[in-house]
């Protein structure tokens, strides 16, 4: 018998929940493009994303995913030819490298491995050693989704002033915008980009790259900039037409109205808090399974963990069979694993994730808890007992 009858939970990272009054936001007629009320939803969006992201800088929108906003970035801020740094903890920062690669960059990368965050000391040493200044950008994933290990991005920013190196720091942000804290200006970022359908709770389809007067200034002139990508139009439009290049995505701008107004109306601080918490009850739930099994935590340290996902390896094939098993019996959907072996290997089958970003609140938490307690106990996969009991106490303890 099935028991997946009723609401499907999508838990994966991203796309995240959609909530109800972000689609109900949705659900309505075209608007006019040329005047009245989605025009001046449009121009108060641009204030409102500069709050999210802890910036008065620039912000441009795009009609696009989060691969489009590497491009998007790349082709704003390097050459053909410069040489940009990448520091790698897991797939998606390859992404965005292998991205920098075939627009032609000349990529250097420091891999810090799958189970680690970035050491600013390694990275303070390899800007140390580039006396010329040949490397024009600093990239780093905040949270890699795939590992879901969290750099400490201020550190970094110590490390690039100790050596009082000029470069560009551009930091992909998509996983953890409006679920981990971040602060562009205070952190010293130049460059952040994130997407509509993980924190912010809106469906895949718009992505926005928020930029200092620095970045701007350096990239000026480059030789990749093309003209549906660049940053500068979009940033100042004088047009309206200009914030979107074309036609703007209408019922998208209507969705991300409502999820920013949610953002804001429950505040920065309290929505970081809450997905804090929440991920404190996971982690307890995790360290008492583990105790009588073999699950794990990917990023062992807490500190560097992210508060949006949680990658977890079980061994495989059972991190695969519990997925399978939760997404048939129990209407639960958990990620995949990625970037830990081929796809299909035993290896990749070993992990999975948990994806806890934006509209989620502590029953829906524990009802993923008591389904992977149940998915453990019919699949006969070893666990230790109590994790219902734990996560309990840390959110008791909270509210
Ligand atoms: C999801 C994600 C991406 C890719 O976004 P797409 O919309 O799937 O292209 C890039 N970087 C990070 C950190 C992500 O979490």
């Amino acid at each position: 018998m099935s028991l997946a009858n009723g609401r499907h939970y999508l838990a994966i990272p991203g796309p995240s929940v959609i909530p109800d009054p972000v689609l109900q936001a949705m659900h309505r007629p075209a608007p006019n493009i040329y005047t009245g009320e989605l025009v001046e939803l449009t121009h108060g969006l641009v204030p409102d994303l500069k709050t999210i992201a802890g910036t008065k800088e620039h912000v441009a929108m795009y009609i696009t995913n989060g691969h489009g906003l590497w491009e998007a970035s790349l082709t704003n801020m390097i050459s053909r030819g410069d040489k940009v740094l990448v520091c790698l903890t897991g797939n998606f920062g390859h992404g965005w490298a292998d991205v920098a690669r075939r627009l032609g960059a000349d990529v250097e990368t420091i891999e810090f491995g799958k189970h680690a965050p970035v050491d600013p000391a390694r990275l303070e040493e390899a800007l140390r050693a580039d006396k010329d200044h040949k490397i024009k950008v600093v990239m780093t994933v905040h949270v890699d989704t795939a590992t879901s290990v969290r750099n400490d991005v201020a550190a970094m920013r110590k490390a690039i002033d100790a050596v009082g190196h000029p470069a560009v720091f551009a930091v992909d942000c998509i996983a953890s915008l409006g679920c981990d804290r971040f602060e562009m200006d205070n952190w010293g970022v130049d460059v952040m980009i994130a997407a509509s359908q993980k924190g912010l709770m809106t469906p895949p389809g718009m992505g926005f790259v928020w930029f200092s007067e620095k970045a701007r200034v350096v990239g000026n002139g480059n030789d990749l900039r093309t003209p549906y990508w660049d940053w500068e139009t979009r940033a100042k439009p004088v047009h309206l037409y200009e914030y979107f290049d074309g036609t703007p995505p209408t019922h998208h701008l209507y969705g991300l109205r409502q999820a920013v107004d949610m953002i804001l109306d429950e505040g920065l601080e309290n929505v970081w808090e809450r997905h804090a918490t929440l991920a404190r009850a996971y982690w307890a739930a995790v360290d008492t399974w583990g105790q009588g099994g073999n699950l794990r935590f990917n990023i062992a340290e807490p500190e560097y963990r992210s508060h949006a996902v949680t990658t977890l390896s079980l061994g495989g094939p059972d991190g695969t069979r519990l997925r399978e098993w939760m997404t048939e019996h129990l209407g639960i959907t958990l990620g995949i694993s990625l970037g830990f072996g081929e796809i299909g290997s035993d290896e990749a089958a070993g992990y999975f994730r948990i994806g806890h970003m934006g509209h989620i609140n502590a029953h829906m938490v524990l009802g993923i808890i008591g389904a992977m307690e149940t998915a453990f106990t019919a699949l006969q996969i070893p666990h230790g007992t109590g994790a219902s009991r734990a996560a309990a106490m840390v959110l008791a303890e909270r509210v």
